[in-house]
């Protein structure tokens, strides 16, 4: 998950009950669509490894290790968004 227009690391982030990814560098936003989201439920153990191929980019990218690991946590809380708003909507279902 890296910004297209400048290639930095893009957090997630929370707007208006939408989960966005933000670029921290040029503050390009995208909008997490449905079809990542059906994605993520899916794949829950690929998207874990995913994190480990994201934090070894980040390493190339000259992070230092307080900004990975800081990273690291930005995306579990991401994935935990995505897996709780999927129980909720089943369990109202
Ligand atoms: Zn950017």
């Amino acid at each position: 998950m890296f910004c297209p227009r400048c290639g930095s690391v893009m957090v997630p982030t929370r707007k208006d009950g939408s989960i966005y990814l933000k670029c921290s560098k040029c503050g390009y936003e995208v909008k997490g669509d449905e079809s990542k989201k059906y994605n993520i439920r899916h794949q829950v153990e690929p998207s874990k490894r995913v994190l480990t191929a994201v934090a070894s980019e980040a390493r190339e990218s000259g992070l230092t290790p307080e900004e990975r690991e800081m990273l690291r946590e930005y995306y579990e809380v991401f994935l935990e968004e995505f897996e709780r708003s999927e129980g909720e909507e089943s369990e109202s279902d």
